[in-house]
């Protein structure tokens, strides 16, 4: 069993071996720390001040779960989007958004409401969809950006 991790200094994709996870692993291009990097295969927390390096700047494609905890709909979609994580694993990272406690982001982009997904290829938001969408729906939108 191997992840992949995303280099938060040079964007490459580092495959670690899941038993090594605990060593402090580092890049193989730059030697970053890879300690607390974005994991392809989950559903990685995302802040505000992450926003722009680890969504605007990614090579890879990027789902974003804008949510908020309190909120039934966004419940419902979590598994969902855990799911979807990892069957796209090593293709796409998904993060999520708590833009109860992170607001920035949401008004930036003009969030209306949760949940909503954004779908970003090559660092430009190409898609959005607001509210619980089936699997399928979401899936058929990623599939686009891959
Ligand atoms: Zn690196």
């Amino acid at each position: 069993m191997s992840m992949l991790m995303i280099c938060p200094g040079c964007g490459v994709k580092n495959r670690i071996p899941t038993e090594k996870k605990h060593l402090s692993p580092k890049c193989g291009r730059c030697g970053t720390s890879l300690a607390g990097a974005p994991i392809s295969g989950i559903v990685n927390p995302l802040t505000d001040a992450q926003f722009q390096q680890r969504v605007e700047q990614s090579a890879m494609p990027v789902l974003v779960d804008m949510y908020a905890p309190t909120c039934g709909p966004c419940q419902m979609i979590a598994p969902v989007i855990a799911e979807l994580a990892e069957a796209f694993a090593g293709r796409l990272m998904v993060y999520k958004l708590d833009t109860s406690s992170q607001g920035m982001t949401a008004s930036r982009l003009r969030i209306r409401g949760v949940p909503t997904l954004l779908f970003y290829k090559n660092g430009v938001m190409v898609d959005q969809l607001v509210g619980a969408a089936p699997q399928a729906q979401i899936e058929a939108r990623i599939k686009t950006i891959l």
